[in-house]
């Protein structure tokens, strides 16, 4: 009995508790066994299950692997609702992620235990699917994001063998921005910038996080180092060029970006080292005087 058949078949005497069982590569997005309902198909990408053509936004496989943690997901498919329980096991020197999933449309209890209408749940579920990974300040897509997308990108483009371009940048001498005008003036500052940063990259095929305090991580797909460079400029020149007006006191406000390409299929790093590479080049931006692509 190899492995995979072993915790399918451990989990089947729980059979009230899911309708289905998958074995997942999170990071890959393939499912590797699948137990229960027929109507669920394996040998498709883990995410084709909720109709979706391309990876979840809040994929829960991949923060259960990345956290070695049990995480829980409420998700829905036409009109019906699951619960989503996505469990870490390591096989071999290899961890994979099994999936319970369960339809919990009439089963599921909320607060006083008084049927919500369907409509409401849904609007509810996606509602908390989306806040889990936005930054709650600005709205662009929070760390939780970065931690769950950036190795898959990173993934996808070394399959792909296509160049991916990171962009870290941080806003020159903010803490005098805060000391001068206050905080609350600073997390308006932050909400600007965030719209800067918005209208400078693709909508479809880019995204761009929060990484902390201020500091935003701009993610390029099929992006080569030369025009990475040119959105950074960009946005370093539109950021530098912004007047903002906070209680009658008008200023400026500059930025340092480090960008950093991965060379598609000769570069397999991890997430990790990528980000100390962009960090290397935001560092050198600063030491280089501020305002200013590196
Ligand atoms: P530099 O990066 O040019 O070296 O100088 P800096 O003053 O910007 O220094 P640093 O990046 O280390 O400091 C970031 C400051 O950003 C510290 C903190 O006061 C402020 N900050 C971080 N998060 C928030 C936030 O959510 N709201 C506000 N208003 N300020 C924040
Ligand atoms: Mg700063
Ligand atoms: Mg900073």
């Amino acid at each position: 009995m190899n492995v995979f058949d072993y915790i399918l078949d451990k989990l089947e005497h729980f059979g009230n508790i899911y309708d289905v069982i998958r074995i997942v590569d999170p990071v890959r997005k393939k499912v590797l066994d699948i137990e229960g309902n027929q109507s669920f198909e394996a040998d498709i990408p883990c995410y084709s299950l909720w109709k979706k053509r391309q990876l979840c936004e809040n994929c829960i496989s991949i923060r259960a692997f990345n956290e070695n943690d049990t995480i829980y997901r409420l998700e829905h498919k036409d009109d019906r609702i699951y619960m989503i329980t996505a469990i870490p096991v390591d096989v071999d020197g290899k961890r994979v992620v099994v999936e319970i999933l369960k339809e919990v449309t009439s089963n599921l209890v909320l607060g006083s235990g008084e049927g919500i209408p369907g409509l409401k749940i849904f609007s509810m579920v996606e509602e908390m699917n989306r806040i889990a990974i936005t930054d709650s300040l600005t709205g662009l897509y929070n760390r939780r994001y970065i931690n769950q997308r950036l190795p898959i990108d990173l993934l996808n483009a070394s399959q792909r063998e296509e160049p991916l371009s990171i962009i870290l940048a941080d806003l020159d001498f903010f803490k005098d921005v805060n000391d001068t005008y206050g905080h609350v003036a600073g997390d308006e500052v932050l909400k600007e910038i965030a719209g800067v940063l918005k209208e400078n990259i693709r909508k479809k095929r880019d995204w761009v996080a929060r990484y902390g305090g201020e500091e935003f991580l701009i993610c390029l797909t099929n992006t080569d180092l030369e025009s990475a460079k040119k959105t950074a400029e960009r946005i370093r020149y539109n950021i530098e060029k912004k007047h903002f007006f906070i209680e009658g006191n008008e200023f400026n406000l500059t930025s340092s970006l480090g960008v950093y390409m991965i060379c598609g299929a000769t570069d397999d790093m991890t997430f990790d080292q990528v980000i100390e590479l962009v960090d290397k080049q935001l560092y050198k931006a600063k030491k280089s005087g501020r305002n200013i692509v590196k």
